[in-house]
């Protein structure tokens, strides 16, 4: 049995949602940084984030069915334009690691605006 990185999350929580609903599906799978976010929750970011694993052999599946949730749940539009083609500010994870060297303390780099591609507005 091999495992496989499915998707990285900036938090256990996001991690974890994400593990509930494969679950529900059948998909086996686990929060592979779960205990080391626990007892160092400063140092998830500069781990580039919380990793879901799956089988390698449910991985196209459970990539299908986080994009169906995904569908389902990101329908944002820009305010200016009305584009949907509105992606979510990168989640700045090399900022923190470079904070954690810098300050010896990674501090939590994260975007919360988001941008359009169509007009370039960020919200
Ligand atoms: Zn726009």
């Amino acid at each position: 049995m091999s495992w496989k990185t499915l998707r990285k999350y900036p938090s256990v929580i996001e991690a974890q949602i994400a593990q509930t609903k494969l679950e529900s599906e059948e998909i086996e799978c686990f929060v592979r940084d779960e205990y080391l976010a626990n007892i160092m929750a400063l140092y998830t970011n500069a781990l580039g984030g919380i990793r879901l694993d799956v089988q390698e052999a449910d991985f196209e599946r459970a990539t299908q069915i986080l994009q169906e949730v995904d569908a389902s749940v990101e329908k944002i539009v820009c305010p200016q334009c009305g584009s949907d083609r509105v992606k979510k500010n990168d989640w700045s994870w090399r900022l923190a690691f470079l904070s954690l060297f810098a300050l010896t303390v990674p501090l939590p780099f994260q975007k919360k605006r988001r941008k359009c591609d169509a007009c370039g507005e960020s919200f």
